[in-house]
Formats: structure tokens, sequence, C-alpha cells
């Protein structure tokens, strides 16, 4: 089945989209955790960390490439942000479409709860 970021990319599903080419969409999260809050997620549908192979090392590279980017577009480069990738139930992964979160817009504080 195919998860909510296919039918995102596929256009099935309605987004914010910020940038989109061949291999890269980028939409605003629906539930924001910061200011910026956008996901920049590969065509390709990986679900996990687990699953990227040595084949996609370019495809990664590029989403930093365009998480740069899109963070320059934003005006939160200078500032600062965040890039994370959630991995499974412990990383707290809800969608099963590897994607990268890009949040800045305001100090971010730690990184995670030491609890
Ligand atoms: P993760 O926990 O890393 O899998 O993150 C999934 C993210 O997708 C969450 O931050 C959600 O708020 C976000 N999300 C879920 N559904 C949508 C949607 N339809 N459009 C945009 N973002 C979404």
């Amino acid at each position: 089945m195919a998860t909510l970021f296919e039918k995102i990319i596929a256009g099935d599903l309605p987004a914010d989209i910020v940038y989109r080419d061949e291999e890269v969409v980028a939409f605003r999260d629906i539930n924001p955790a910061a200011p910026v809050h956008v996901l920049i997620v590969p065509v390709k549908p990986i679900p996990t960390a687990n699953d990227i192979e040595e084949a996609d090392a370019a495809l990664i590279g590029r989403l930093f490439v365009v998480a740069r980017r899109i963070a320059a577009d934003e005006g939160i480069a200078e500032d600062g942000y965040r890039l994370i990738i959630n991995c499974n139930e412990h990383g707290g992964q809800e969608v099963f479409h590897l994607h990268l979160h890009l949040l800045g817009g305001r100090p971010l504080g730690g990184m995670v709860k030491r609890t």
C-alpha cells in the first residue's frame, strides 16, 4: 500500500510543496514543530534509514543539498537549523518513507530529552 508520502509525491494528496525535482520532493510538515518545518523526501520509496543501500549514496546526499537550499530560501541558514531522520520505533518514525526533517526559525533547545 502506498504511504502518505507516496500519495503526496504522486499528487494524490495535497501538500504545501516547496521544492520538487526528479529525485527529491520537499513539503511543509502538516503539524510543524518549529516555524520552519519542511520534510525532504526521496521520490524512491526507501522505507527507513535501515533500508539505505550503497547505490543510494548520491540520492541521500541530494537530500542534504536540497535541505541546505531550502534553509537558505527560508532565511534560517545563518541562525541555524536542525536536520533529523527518525528510524523505526525508538526513533519515533511515523511515516515509513524515508524523510529528512528540516527544522528552524527558533532556538531548538537540546537534541533529545535525557529521561
Ligand atoms: P516521522 O515521525 O519522522 O515519521 O515524521 C512524520 C512527519 O510527517 C510528522 O512530523 C507528521 O507531522 C508529518 N505528516 C504526516 N502526515 C502529513 C501530511 N499529510 N503532510 C505533511 N506532513 C505530514
